[in-house]
């Protein structure tokens, strides 16, 4: 008999949340906190979604996200999850750029990129001030048809270098292109001009941990490996229920983590919305995936603190999106890995990324599969030999994953890493006004992707849900005397 991950579920609960994503997990921990009853619904044997982690053999632990994001997270960390998780948040000081246009090591953050284009790159002091004012006051209602490639025009008209530093390290946290809307860089990288870049101190593996403990405290009913088949919704377009594991589960609400596309036109399905809605829904597109190369050391064995904590290597002459998604690959941020990192741990590691195309890979057989990993591994290794020399002979392991390994493990097609573009941010708030009870909360709109996008979105979304659960009548009576988690907030 295979195991029944549903075992001693209830038949009925509040709200069904899809997906333990960092949105999906933040939505549920919230509306659990709220004294809702929550199931949680993860199809693989691990919470996380893309915040995620593996072991393997001689004790190394890869992170696959923990690459950097902005402070933001700490305060959000602090409000809708623990002061301790908060705690683990710290900066992350090295960020280097290699590429034929500049050499420099940077703390990433406004100051230090005032002084850095000042100097270095001899842009006014007035240019550099109005463009961070500009960067950071964009409105979010007026700032929508503007490109990011008319944002730099207008401020650095003719000098790549300085769009290259300003663009790629955005690039490659969340896949955003020059022809994506202004308003979406303004947002994300003043977050990350405001202090720096921040990491989890402990590893993903130990971020997530702690937040299954807060959700078990809060009363979350967590469940691994249960595939959500359907969502199911009635005639007059209200949600009652989904289908999981082949077992049909009731509730008021649904907050599905999953990719926004696949909730609609899959889990829902497009007879229940308006024909218009579908054809936006099918328009979103989806942003790019990646590739990753994940190195250790064998014990003992190290690199050196110059190497930095990210390093945005490029051998292609300007910035160029195009280049950075392609299979011949000439840029790759490593991600540099000290034992610090997992205090305790003695332990030195290196991630390298690059965004992919999932078209790129999807169609290779099995053979040229694993030949094609076998070369990125290879490539990579022979790049990562001007940083750390004797990379070869120090080697303990060395594995790739594709964008054919991201769809597996989140059922996000085409192994998208970075949610959608921007226009899948209206499609998905306005999710709620198509059926009644059914919610989306993840990386959409490439303002709410990335680590801190996410947790924020689906802070947001629990409180929608909480409206409407709160308004069921049944419901306003209990509330009024709140106890034990409910009355915690
Ligand atoms: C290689 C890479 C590097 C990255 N680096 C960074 C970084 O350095 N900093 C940063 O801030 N962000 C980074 N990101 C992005 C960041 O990890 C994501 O934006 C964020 O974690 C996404 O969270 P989410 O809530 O949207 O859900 P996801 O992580 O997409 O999770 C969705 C979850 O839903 C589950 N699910 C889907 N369908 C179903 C179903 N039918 N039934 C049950 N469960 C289902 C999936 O299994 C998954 O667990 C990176 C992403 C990638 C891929």
């Amino acid at each position: 008999m295979p195991k029944d991950f549903l075992k001693g579920a209830a038949d009925h609960y509040d709200v069904v949340v899809i997906g333990s994503g960092l949105a999906g997990l933040t939505s549920a921990n919230l509306l659990a906190r709220q004294g809702y009853s929550v199931l949680l619904l993860e199809h693989h044997y691990q919470l996380g979604g893309m915040a995620t982690w593996f072991k393997r053999k001689g004790g190394h632990i890869f992170d696959i996200s923990l690459h950097g994001f902005p402070v933001g997270m700490k305060k959000s960390c602090r409000k809708y999850w623990t002061d301790e998780i908060a705690e683990s948040i710290v900066q992350l000081k090295g960020i280097r750029f290699e590429n034929p246009q500049f050499s420099l090591t940077t703390t990433f953050d406004r100051a230090d990129f005032t002084k850095l284009l000042i100097e270095k790159f001899d842009v006014p002091p007035e240019t550099v001030q109005a463009f961070f004012d500009t960067a950071r006051g964009m409105n979010f209602f007026d700032e929508q048809s503007r490109t990011t490639r008319e944002l730099f025009e207008q401020f650095f008209p003719g000098r790549s270098d300085v769009v290259r530093l300003l663009m790629e390290p955005i690039t490659y946290a969340n896949g955003s292109t020059l022809e994506d809307p202004a308003i979406t860089y303004g947002i994300v990288f003043s977050n990350f001009m405001h202090k720096g870049v921040f990491t989890f101190q402990g590893g993903t593996d130990a971020l997530v941990n702690k937040m299954r403990a807060e959700l078990e405290r809060n009363g979350v009913d967590i469940r691994i490996r249960t595939l959500v088949e359907k969502i199911e919704v009635s005639p007059d377009r209200c949600v009652t229920g989904v289908v999981v594991n082949g077992r049909r589960i009731t509730c008021d609400a649904v907050m599905s983590n999953a990719n926004l596309k696949s909730t609609i036109l899959r889990l829902v399905g497009p007879e229940h919305f308006d024909r218009s809605f579908v054809e936006e829904a099918e328009a979103v597109r989806l942003n790019n995936s990646s590739c990753q190369v994940y190195i250790a050391l064998k014990p003992r064995e190290g690199f050196d603190h110059s190497c930095g904590d990210l390093l945005f290597h490029s051998e292609h002459q300007g910035f160029d999106v195009q280049a950075m998604l392609s299979r011949n690959v000439s840029s790759r941020t490593f991600s540099f890995y000290y034992p610090e990192t997992r205090p305790g741990s003695d332990r030195w590691l290196i991630v390298s990324s690059t965004n992919a195309e999932y078209a790129d890979w999807a169609g290779l057989s099995d053979e040229d599969y694993e030949a094609a990993k076998r070369d990125l591994c290879e490539s990579t290794l022979t790049c990562l030999e001007r940083y750390v020399p004797d990379v070869r002979a120090k080697l303990d392991h060395i594995e790739a994953s594709t964008p054919r390994t991201f769809q597996h493990y989140t059922q996000h097609d085409m192994g998208a890493s970075f949610g959608t573009k921007f226009e899948g941010l209206k499609v998905s708030e306005t999710l709620p006004e198509q059926i009644r009870g059914l919610y989306h909360a993840g990386s959409v709109g490439i303002i709410m992707s990335g680590w801190l996008g996410a947790v924020n979105y689906g802070v947001i979304v629990a409180n929608k849900v909480d409206q409407q659960l709160a308004a069921r009548p049944e419901v306003r009576g209990q509330r009024l005397e709140p106890s034990g988690a409910a009355a915690r907030e």
